[in-house]
């Protein structure tokens, strides 16, 4: 495995590996790995012959007051990880590297940016687009896969690269959870065990909702009193939303149907955590 801090040399190597013809894989992350990545770089392995995990804890996706300086960091067990997975280069640029002095580009998804987590994180989605329109002209990778984990990022980044025209291919994966249903996520590693203990609240929510839904129950106004019903029995829970979605247009729908998924940012004391679920079938490779 190869580890690559410049912009330039891992360009080089990409461009000279699509000349030979090999396929390139893209998983980006921001680091501090766990299980969820993994699944995604075990799909990038068996999806083509050139793995790249970039690692970059992207400062143009987190607003001010957000927890960028705290967030968590562990570049040695991360790259033990990703070579046991089969990472060929690890691409670690720094902040100024990325965005060098004069840097005044920027990408912007209008419409499915502004809801949900758009509303409440004015600028992430920009931050984020830029830095994934950033990876892919670096990588050039013919396959990129992102958590479902991230619905609305997922969603968002689909409709750059095909706005675009990049002609790469999204893959969304299933999201990874604990054995008591929490999502994966390297901000778990904030919560105390008293707020662990209430974060299962979330994945505990969707379950009922599912139940309901299945059962027979499409008002999207009585599924979500469900979900809100269930999380605030927590203490520390504060609820940011909770909302029945089009999969695809991200827009409210007053009856869940095949397309329809459930959303949820909650607030466990200081840990902000966000989980979904299609409601009516399980999240598969999509
Ligand atoms: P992050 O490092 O949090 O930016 O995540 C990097 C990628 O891993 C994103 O595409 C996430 O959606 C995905 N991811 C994070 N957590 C999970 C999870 N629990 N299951 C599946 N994918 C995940």
């Amino acid at each position: 495995m190869e580890r690559i801090e410049s912009v330039a040399t891992m360009q080089r190597h990409c461009l000279e590996a699509r000349a030979e013809g090999r396929r390139i894989v893209l998983v980006p992350t921001m680091g501090f790995l766990h299980e969820g990545h993994l699944s995604l770089l075990r799909e990038g392995r068996r999806r083509g012959d050139l793995l790249v995990l970039s690692l970059f804890l992207n400062p143009t996706q987190f607003g001010a007051g957000e927890d960028l300086d705290h967030y968590p960091r562990d570049l040695a067990g991360d790259s033990e990880q990703a070579l046991r997975a089969g990472v060929d280069m690890l691409f670690v640029p720094s902040a100024a590297e990325m965005y060098p002095p004069g840097y005044a580009s920027y990408v912007n998804v209008e419409g499915l940016t502004e809801v949900l987590c758009g509303s409440s994180r004015p600028g992430h989605f920009r931050g984020v687009t830029t830095v994934v329109c950033k990876l892919f002209s670096i990588v050039q990778p013919h396959v990129a896969l992102f958590g479902l984990k991230d619905f609305q990022q997922l969603a968002v980044v689909r409709r750059m690269t095909a706005d675009l025209n990049l002609p790469v291919e999204i893959i969304g994966m299933p999201i990874v959870r604990e054995a008591d249903g929490l999502a994966m996520s390297s901000r778990n590693s904030y919560l105390s065990v008293a707020e662990r203990r209430q974060a299962v609240s979330l994945s505990d929510a969707i379950s009922l909702a599912r139940a309901a839904a299945t059962a027979g129950e499409t008002r999207s106004e009585v599924l979500l009193q469900m979900v809100r019903r269930r999380i605030e029995r927590e203490p520390d829970a504060a609820i940011e939303y909770a909302r029945i979605c089009d999969r695809t247009s991200l827009q409210d729908l007053s009856r869940a149907d095949s397309r329809a998924v459930l959303l949820l940012a909650v607030h466990i004391g200081k840990t902000r955590l966000i989980d979904n679920s299609y409601l009516f079938e399980e999240d598969c490779l999509s």
